[in-house]
């Protein structure tokens, strides 16, 4: 079957199932506005309606945004990996495979054209299972051919397994990474700023601090102890070591004591015998405004430097001998 008519029986499907789709049903505004939803236009067809276009386009930015926050709301924390940008210090989401599968048929995602999948080893014994497809979106007629999706033998989640059983796991999670790329792609819940995170899960019990953490977090065992607001840009290395007795700190972060009496979160001393603390957050501007001018010390005078750019750098100062 060509793509175009795989297409036009998916839009169909869509449009007008007539037998029910296994989706949650949307309730209240959002039903209402998926019945009335436009039909995605082609620019050529918008801008022959004219004064009517812009009405038309405006209904489907809000039933797309709807649908997003509707959709995200459908989503766990635990399928929501972090990432932070190291530079700006902004935190975006990725939806994992897991949580695709909850917000595909809201979009009326499907996935047609699916290969085999593709074993490759390695001499060393280790493989990987590729597989490929396409994909569409029945909501916003977007097409993405030819997509490929994968998982290798060495992968967290089967590290406990061996022989077929392992060939089994990594092959149904290459076919599970293809229908993520896929919805991915569609929806664009690659990289989903967490304040809309947030915003979509106000007044659920669904918190972001229980949303799993990647790249730019420091290491996994820094991680369990890192509180996402308050140990920004503090490495577990950045911790002073007790002024009392030289043992290494601790960062705690902030909760609720046994008496129900908010803390903030605190540094405290490694040495049981010993009781210093500091609180956190003072503890932090300080550091950072000591790199800060350290760093500016750092830096070569910019009225210092040679005439000459092509000239080497002059070398750093000795010591003066007395
Ligand atoms: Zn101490």
């Amino acid at each position: 079957m060509s793509t175009q008519t795989k297409i036009k029986e998916i839009e169909d499907d869509f449009l007008d199932p007539d037998e029910p789709q296994p989706q949650p049903a949307p309730t209240g505004a959002l039903a209402k506005r998926e019945q009335t939803a436009p039909v995605p236009q082609s620019l050529a067809e918008l801008a022959a309606m004219k004064g009517e276009a812009l009405e038309v386009v405006q209904a489907r930015i809000q039933v797309l945004e709807t649908l997003r926050r509707a959709a995200i709301k459908t989503t766990n924390p635990e399928d929501w990996l972090l990432f932070r940008d190291k530079r700006e210090g902004r935190v975006v989401g990725y939806l994992q495979d897991c949580g695709c599968e909850r917000v595909r048929d809201l979009y009326g995602i499907r996935i047609f054209d699916v290969q085999e999948p593709i074993k490759k080893e390695s001499s060393d014994g280790t493989y990987v299972y590729i597989i490929r497809g396409s994909g569409y979106c029945a909501l916003t007629r977007k097409a993405v051919p030819d997509i490929e999706g994968g998982r290798s033998s060495q992968d967290d989640f089967v590290e406990h397994l061996e022989g077929l059983q392992k060939e089994l796991y990594v092959r149904k999670a290459a076919r599970a990474n293809l229908d993520g790329n896929i919805t991915r792609e569609l929806a664009g819940l690659n990289s989903v700023p967490q304040e809309e995170l947030e915003q979509a899960w106000k007044g659920t019990s669904k918190k972001i601090e229980h949303c799993r953490k990647g790249k730019g977090f420091g290491s996994s065992v820094e991680r369990d102890g890192a509180d996402l607001e308050v140990m920004d840009g503090i490495n577990q290395s950045d911790l002073p070591i007790c002024p009392k007795c030289q043992a290494p700190t601790k960062y705690v972060p902030a909760g609720v004591s046994k008496k129900g009496k908010r803390y903030q979160a605190f540094l405290a001393c490694e040495e049981r015998e010993c009781n210093w603390t500091m609180n956190f957050a003072k503890w932090k501007k300080d550091f950072l405004e000591k790199k800060e001018k350290k760093e500016q010390e750092q830096k070569p005078p910019e009225e210092a430097q040679s005439p000459n750019k092509d000239e080497a750098p002059p070398l750093p100062m000795e010591e003066p001998p007395f």
